[in-house]
């Protein structure tokens, strides 16, 4: 197996390199480099701006669009300077992996122009409106009317866990455009935010964050021609969103938990767990798993470049997000099982560097760790995207060829 990459990706390695070095704050690859606050906010605001001018923003879409045409290699080597260097690689996540992709795959020209721009300057923020209180797994079920009105569509209904919808201008909606059909009767919008007819209401978790929302639409307002994918297609549209939502990035993915297994050596190693013979197969397991993410990830990257498709890639795709997610929370209750009755202390400074750290809290004054922050986001992350289960009937379903599963109304 050989493992290394032409020299062309070694040389733009280089160069992204430099530009990391020239562009981030200074001292960001010394050890134990910490940002003030105020000075996290200021690189936060400011960074995407750095990011369009260096046009790494969307950088493998068609520069006619405003991307730099990478190829797919010069993407990956991309994405693994930036994970190496701990840089964040994205204006708005919604906008640069899920809506974008989705646009450039199903949208017409004048939506390409009119909205592309906006997220490769990293300036218009998106949610995604899928979900409502009664159709989750059951998607295809949802009831969100949009009703045409001369030139505009008409949009009534409720959304929930409409992630940063507090901060969206635009959400990529679904709704129901004929009520006779169920998935070909739904159909897919880019509707503005900032509107009368749009109230969201914040929904706060256990660990004070309130990054989801419940949306409501009441009479809400969306130009007759920002449907993606034509009338009633709704559904095949969302499908490519799903699809890009349960991606990972195939050689970049592992390392965030990489590093959060070194932080629970680190602990165990302060705390003396590290002797514990249970702990440390635990840790060997959580380890094993990550170097098989890895792998695959290397096996994902390998199929895409030779343009093979059989079977066992195929189930890698299916069954990515599973694997992850699931490894993820088995390692964050080994995590809470090493630090022990420290990681019940309500005190924002243990696990400094846990992903949780940056997360956006509305609610000020509660100081959960990070580390608490970070398992309780891993409970929800066999949820989002589409549950374990369901990922499961797909498997069985797409993959094995099983039967399909029996509906309740016997459809
Ligand atoms: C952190 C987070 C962020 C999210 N962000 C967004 C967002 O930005 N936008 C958005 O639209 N949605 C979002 N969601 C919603 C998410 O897509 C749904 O929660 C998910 O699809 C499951 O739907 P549900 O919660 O209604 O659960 P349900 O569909 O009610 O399922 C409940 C349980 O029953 C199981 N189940 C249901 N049907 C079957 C079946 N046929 N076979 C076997 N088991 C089944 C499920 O697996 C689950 O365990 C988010 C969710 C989370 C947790």
């Amino acid at each position: 197996m050989d493992l290394s990459y032409s020299p062309e990706a070694e040389v733009f390695r280089t160069e992204i390199r430099s530009w990391l070095t020239d562009n981030l704050p200074p001292g960001w690859f010394d050890e134990g480099f910490q940002m003030s606050g105020d000075a996290r906010k200021k690189f936060n605001e400011e960074w995407p701006e750095k990011l369009f001018g260096g046009g790494w923003i969307c950088a493998t879409w068609p520069t006619e669009y405003g991307g730099k045409g990478l190829s797919i290699m010069e993407g990956v080597v991309l994405a693994e300077e930036f994970a190496r260097a701990k840089a964040p690689m994205r204006g708005d996540f919604f906008g640069d992996t899920l809506v974008g992709p989705t646009i450039l795959q199903w949208g017409t020209e004048e939506q390409k122009k009119e909205f592309l721009p906006g997220i490769l300057k990293g300036q218009t923020h998106w949610c995604q409106g899928f979900s409502e209180p009664n159709s989750g797994s059951d998607l295809a079920s949802l009831k969100a009317t949009a009703v045409l009105d001369g030139e505009e569509w008409v949009i009534n209904g409720q959304k929930v866990w409409t992630t940063q919808g507090h901060n969206a201008d635009y959400c990529f909606l679904l709704t129901r455009t004929d009520q006779t059909a169920k998935h070909a009767g739904i159909s897919y919008m880019l509707v503005p935010m900032h509107q009368a007819g749009v109230e969201v209401r914040g929904i706060t978790q256990p660990d004070g964050t309130a990054e989801f929302n419940e949306v409501f639409f009441n009479n809400a307002r969306c130009p007759k021609e920002n449907i993606v994918g034509g009338l009633n297609n709704g559904w095949a549209v969302a499908n490519s969103t799903l699809a890009f939502e349960r991606g990972m990035s195939a050689t970049t993915g592992y390392r965030r938990f990489e590093a959060e297994y070194l932080l629970m050596v680190q602990e165990a190693v302060e705390n003396g767990k590290i002797c514990d013979l249970t702990t440390r197969q635990r840790l060997m397991k959580y380890y094993s798993k990550i170097q098989i993410l890895r792998i695959n990830g290397l096996r994902s990257l390998t199929s895409t470049l030779n343009k093979t498709k059989d079977l066992s890639i195929a189930a890698l795709g299916l069954t990515n997000k599973m694997f992850w997610s699931e490894m993820h929370q088995e390692s964050m209750e080994l995590a809470l099982d090493i630090c022990g009755a420290k990681a019940m202390l309500v005190d924002a400074s243990i696990g400094e560097g846990w992903p949780g750290v940056g997360r956006d809290k509305r609610r000020a004054g509660y100081p959960v760790s990070p580390m608490m922050s970070a398992f309780f986001f891993s409970r929800s992350e066999t949820i989002w995207g589409g549950t374990s289960q369901i990922q499961r009937n797909i498997v069985g379903e797409r993959l094995l060829g099983l039967p399909k599963e029996p509906k309740a109304s016997g459809e």
